[in-house]
């Protein structure tokens, strides 16, 4: 705004805000931030106080551009926690093939890479300031030798919700695991840590108390007509009893989740360099699945140097691989003998 311009808005907007601040405006056109007599040091004009209004915010923000500042937004995990989204209707999908023993009584594991299409996911530069490190190719090759793993080992079926570098929404994801009535859902990513190189190693996620707790409510607003849970039968249940054999059933799950987790942290033990805060549980959406155990696995950080090299290197994706499908398989069996 012109200096000019500025005293104009001046002249106009003072006798209006003198008005509105009649009260507290005194004698000599100021305004008594604590009335007048208690403390009367508290003085200001109408015309200083018009201009903190209006000059304070335009300095600061014309400082800001100035220095080229930005301001800071959390880098860590800002691509999967999200606030639940429920489709109002059952999504339709293109289910991918299941993969492995053409048997249905062999469990059945979902394997979802992160991202993918236009959505890179998070971004790192190979040493040396090489060529870019996209997120959604990391994750996708992971998946891709995870399954050939489980397939070569056998026993176990296996579906991808994407093969290839195609983008599946984050509702499809766990969608397709509870239409192919999977036993198990593994997303798989890589974290970004900004400028911090130094922050490396995998993480396991599990969904939240809290955040189980909602979806379970509102996926039991949602599947209130006909479905069933775990083998539940929820239709034709009135809407507490639903919502309570749903809360059941989350609950299960999100145990079998917790117990997968652990199995992903022992089996990795020595193999897979894990970060110093290795179980975490948060608010995400595709780990909704109430009658689906799901995990997050965050591989590693895409800004640290050797988690790169293990995450873009033959031998290193086998090793996350073989640590994986163990833990699969270990998981598997102890439900097979339960
Ligand atoms: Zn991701």
């Amino acid at each position: 705004m012109k200096a000019r311009a500025f005293c104009d808005l001046l002249s106009v907007g003072a006798p209006f805000l003198k008005r509105a601040l009649a009260p507290w405006v005194t004698r000599r056109n100021s305004i008594a931030l604590i009335r007048p007599g208690i403390l009367s040091g508290y003085l200001m004009s109408v015309r200083t106080l018009l201009l903190l209004i209006f000059a304070v915010p335009a300095l600061l923000v014309g400082a800001a551009m100035a220095s080229g500042a930005v301001i800071p937004v959390p880098q860590w995990g800002r691509d999967y926690v999200l606030r639940f989204v429920f489709e109002p209707n059952t999504l339709r999908l293109d289910l991918p093939a299941i993969e492995g023993p053409d048997d249905p009584d062999r469990p059945l594991v979902v394997i979802d890479a992160g991202h993918g299409g236009r959505d890179p996911g998070t971004v790192g530069s190979s040493s040396g300031g090489g060529s870019e490190v996209l997120e959604k190719d990391i994750v996708l090759a992971l998946s891709l030798a995870l399954r050939d793993q489980l397939i070569e080992e056998g026993g176990i079926r296996v579906a991808l919700t994407r093969s290839d570098d195609t983008i599946v929404t984050l509702a499809q994801r766990p969608e397709i695991a509870r239409q192919l009535g999977a036993d198990l859902f593994l997303s798989i990513h890589a974290d970004s840590a900004g400028e911090r190189s130094d922050v490396a190693g995998a993480s396991i996620y599990t969904l939240s108390t809290q955040a189980s707790s909602e979806a379970a409510a509102r996926f039991a607003e949602r599947e209130n007509a006909a479905d069933a849970l775990n083998g539940i039968t929820i239709d034709g249940q009135s809407a507490e009893v639903s919502a309570i054999l749903v809360e059941l059933s989350q609950q299960r799950t999100q145990d079998d989740a917790t117990e997968f987790a652990a199995l992903i942290e022992r089996e990795g033990e020595g193999r897979v360099r894990f970060h110093p805060q290795t179980r975490r549980a948060a608010e995400l959406a595709v780990l909704r699945a109430p009658d689906v155990p799901g995990v997050l696995f965050e591989s590693g950080f895409v800004t640290n140097s050797d988690d790169r090299a293990r995450l873009t290197t033959d031998e290193g994706r086998q090793e996350y691989a073989e640590v994986l499908a163990r833990a699969i398989r270990v998981y598997f069996a102890r439900r097979a003998g339960q």
